[in-house]
């Protein structure tokens, strides 16, 4: 038993000298990126008014083509270019794709929705956020209303005077600021009586659970009850079945987003499917 115990190790010794190794490729090939924008690309996911089917926004979520290992998934380079900082130059690109693409929709005569851009704890909390959206409301001509912002609970909760600040800030820009992943964190809810937050993202294993377990009914109940009292908006994430979309109408929840209303598309597919057809 001592012996296999200790072939175990040298395998388990071997995976992660084959994991690290593939985890510093992976790093060199994202700074890599960071540094040309090459293989970067911004996917668009609509939120739907579930009653009228009109656009009532869109999620930016980065995709990264990298040269050397092809597609890779954002839930893979996300936390190693948190971990490593690299976020912050990403960060960047993603927010000037979008609104470089926000400008050129506007300037086709289109009227895109508001679009939220996903926000890591790092880029909240550098220093100069605010300067950087000011600077891209201004390079790109954008109107007030024209950007959002995600963040999570536990980006929010560290420095709750601070954070306050920085989201009035992003609000009397215009910004929609919205909690993402909503009743995965371990907080309190008071937090939310004290930040000027808009929008209330339901995380998608609440809706997953719907009709399966009794548990994600409570908390659909709970949270639009609270997002009710505290006038906010509320959208189901992840919302994949017409049984499922059926079972939010109880809970009152309007906005969709989710495979079933739409999945996220490049900008050009985004555009036909959305900004031109005539909607209904
Ligand atoms: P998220 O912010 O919760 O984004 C929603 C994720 O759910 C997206 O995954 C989207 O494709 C996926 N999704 C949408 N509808 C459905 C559905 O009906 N069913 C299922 N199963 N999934 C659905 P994606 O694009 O892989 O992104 C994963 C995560 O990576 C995001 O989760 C976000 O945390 C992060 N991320 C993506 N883009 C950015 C970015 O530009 N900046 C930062 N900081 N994070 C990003
Ligand atoms: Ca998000
Ligand atoms: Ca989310
Ligand atoms: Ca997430």
């Amino acid at each position: 038993a001592k012996q296999e115990g200790r072939n175990t190790y040298r395998l388990y010794r071997a995976e992660m000298h084959v994991r690290d190794h593939h985890h510093l490729a992976l790093e060199t090939a994202l700074r890599n990126t960071a540094e040309t924008g090459e293989g970067l690309d911004v996917h668009y996911q609509p939120l739907i008014d579930r009653d009228t089917g009109e656009v009532r926004g869109a999620e930016a979520l980065l995709r990264w083509h990298s040269a050397e290992f092809g597609v890779v998934s954002p839930g893979d380079f996300i936390p190693l270019a948190e971990r490593s900082g690299l976020i912050l130059p990403i960060g960047r690109r993603l927010m000037h794709l979008v609104a470089g693409q926000l400008r050129a929709w506007r300037l086709a005569g289109l009227t895109p929705p508001r679009v939220a851009i996903n926000l890591s704890a790092r880029q909240f909390w550098q220093g100069d956020l605010i300067a950087e959206v000011c600077q891209l409301y201004a390079d790109y001509d954008l109107p007030p209303g024209q950007l959002g912002f995600e963040l999570t609970e536990s980006t929010l909760l560290d420095q709750h005077q601070q954070a306050a600040a920085t989201l009035k800030a992003l609000r009397e820009l215009g910004c929609d600021i919205a909690i993402d992943d909503f009743g995965t964190g371990y907080s309190s809810l008071s937090y939310l009586q004290e930040l000027p937050v808009t929008t209330l993202k339901i995380d998608r294993s609440f809706v997953r659970g719907l009709g399966q377990s009794r548990g994600s009914g409570a908390i659909l109940a709970a949270v639009t009850g609270l997002a009710r009292e505290l006038g906010l908006r509320v959208v189901a994430e992840g919302v994949e079945t017409p049984e499922q979309l059926e079972a939010l109408r109880a809970y009152h929840v309007t906005l969709i987003q989710g495979f079933l209303t739409g999945r996220p598309a490049g900008a050009e597919a985004f555009e036909e499917r959305y900004l031109r057809e005539p909607q209904t």
